[in-house]
């Protein structure tokens, strides 16, 4: 796997995240809402959601840019680059995702 490396510090590249992004491994999973474990129906199901997006975390080509990203943009929710990032600003907008999903699959 060849990492992606992100933009040397100071670097005003994160407009380019639509070019790195969809290379994400999480962007191309139809579990992508595992990447938010805090939406999960139970705690045991929120470990196996976290424990499935962080080795595949570990896996993505882009996790260098993603990581960088992350911290640079102060992501608030989900898993980013391998780390759990806590507070629930978009809860809501991502909770109705998942139940459209759900629906959509029914
Ligand atoms: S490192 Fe993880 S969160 Fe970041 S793009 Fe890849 S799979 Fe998604």
């Amino acid at each position: 796997m060849a990492l992606q490396e992100p933009p040397p510090a100071g670097a005003s590249s994160w407009k380019d995240v639509d070019e790195w992004r969809p290379e994400g491994a999480c962007y191309q999973s139809e579990q992508w809402y595992h990447w938010y474990p805090e939406l999960a129906p139970s705690s045991s199901v929120a470990v196996q959601w976290k424990r499935d997006a962080i080795e595949t975390c570990l896996q993505c080509s882009v996790i260098l840019l993603c990581s960088q990203y992350a911290e640079q943009t102060k992501q608030v929710a989900g898993i980013w680059a391998g780390n759990v990032r806590t507070g629930s600003l978009y809860k809501n907008r991502i909770q109705e995702s998942v139940e459209a999903d759900k629906e959509e699959g029914s």
